[in-house]
């Protein structure tokens, strides 16, 4: 089958891989050119443009980094929404329900498709095929990419309507953010306590207070100061933003996850918002005036 995927980044470089890998034809567009010659070194054909990439497949993927890019690559001029072939529109991307409900309305004029569908499991879940793959849209046009979408990761068709698997992912980030922001805090005070940190994790892992943050994030990327995840702080502060717009939408309050926005905004405010989103912890380290890091042997 022929893909169109657009946006080689991070989490996109690697989905697009598995495309090719699993034996489709996947024609590739990023702004970035380097991204692009990696990926036509592993089989893809080079697009020039959105349109381009549309005009040459009947299914378009995405994995962009923001709403505002999804919906100027998805409708705006040379964008999606002009080339000829395209009629299915995945995005893989986190934008949130209301951007998805746009860009479903205005895509549709023109008879393609958009689905939502976006992912969690991180870089590595990327890598291996692993993440969950978060689907919505109707379901004729879900099943219809429901093989390609296997390829990616874990399928879950979350139901009909457009954006209902963008809210299903930001529930999931914000709780991934919130053990990244509490764990940060709880490992800091056990360390200016005088607890090594790594003795703290294993005990967490056997106890009530693991999450991904103590089982991966901590030992593999925070505690040897690798600060690798893959995943930015600007990124992942977007997604909190977006939870809460739609909880307060909604009428609902969330003060736990304003204080885990809080914490991200810190971090992008006094580090930047490329940092690795593991890097929220170098802030409240500083105002601690210690580090998370194992004792010296
Ligand atoms: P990234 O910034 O690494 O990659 C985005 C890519 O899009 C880059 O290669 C960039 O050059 C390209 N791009 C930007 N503007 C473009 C445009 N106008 N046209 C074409 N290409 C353009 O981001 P990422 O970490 O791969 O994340 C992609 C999406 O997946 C985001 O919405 C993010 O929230 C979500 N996500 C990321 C992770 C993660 O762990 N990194 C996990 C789950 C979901």
């Amino acid at each position: 089958m022929d893909i169109g995927f657009i946006g080689l980044g991070n989490m996109g470089a690697h989905m697009a891989r598995r495309l090719i890998e699993a034996g489709h034809r996947v024609i590739v567009y990023d702004t970035r050119q380097e991204a692009i010659g990696n990926l036509a070194a592993k089989g893809a054909v080079a697009a020039r443009s959105p349109q381009e990439v549309a005009d040459m497949a009947e299914l378009v993927m995405a994995s962009l980094p923001t709403p505002d890019i999804v919906l100027k690559v998805a409708t705006g001029p040379e964008g999606v929404i002009e080339g000829k072939k395209v009629r299915r529109f995945v995005d893989l991307s986190t934008t949130g329900a209301v951007m998805a409900q746009r860009i479903f309305k205005t895509l549709a004029e023109r008879a393609i498709v958009q689905i939502d569908a976006p992912v969690s499991g991180g870089v590595v879940g990327a890598e291996k095929g692993t993440v969950a793959v978060m689907a919505s849209g109707p379901r004729a046009d879900v099943e219809a990419v429901e093989p390609a979408l296997r390829v990616i990761g874990k399928f879950f068709y979350i139901g009909e309507k457009p954006g209902a698997g963008q809210t299903m992912k930001l529930c999931n980030n914000v709780l991934s953010a919130a053990g990244m922001a509490a764990t940060s805090e709880s490992i800091l005070m056990g360390v200016k306590a005088g607890l090594d940190p790594q003795v703290m994790l294993d005990v967490i892992n056997a106890s009530s207070g693991r999450s991904t943050a103590t089982e991966q994030k901590f030992p593999q990327v925070v505690v040897p100061r690798k600060f690798n995840q893959g995943f930015t702080a600007g990124l992942m502060l977007k997604d909190v933003n977006l939870f809460l717009s739609e909880a307060k939408a909604l009428g609902l309050s969330s003060s736990v996850i304003e204080a885990v926005a809080a914490i991200f905004k810190l971090t992008c405010d006094e580090l930047g918002p490329d940092k690795d989103m593991t890097q929220i912890v170098q802030p409240l380290e500083q105002r601690a005036g210690v580090e998370i890091r194992a004792p010296e042997a």
